[in-house]
């Protein structure tokens, strides 16, 4: 899955669609990568790699669809921002 920050578009990474881990993102795939049998057009630009080692599915970037995700200005802005927000009292 993809994650992209809902307030300025970014993508900011691999999420596994399996068990939701971060995954790291390969934009060549190292002919390494053992047990891919997809067919080769699909895996060949960029795969990524779920990060936790008891999933550790290996899939193709964008798979699963998208996910949201806050990037790290982003979140420094919405934190400020509810700091500064009156109590609803
Ligand atoms: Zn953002
Ligand atoms: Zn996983």
């Amino acid at each position: 899955m993809t994650i992209k920050c809902p307030d300025c578009h970014k993508t900011l990474g691999e999420k596994c669609p399996k068990c939701g881990a971060l995954a790291l993102v390969y934009v060549d795939v190292p002919s390494s990568v053992p047990e891919i049998d997809a067919p080769v057009l699909v895996f060949a630009k960029y795969m990524a790699i779920c990060r936790n080692p008891e999933c550790d599915y290996r899939f193709t970037v964008g798979e699963g669809g998208d996910t949201s995700g806050l990037c790290e200005p982003c979140y420094k802005q919405e934190m400020a921002r509810l700091v500064c927000l009156p109590s609803a009292e």
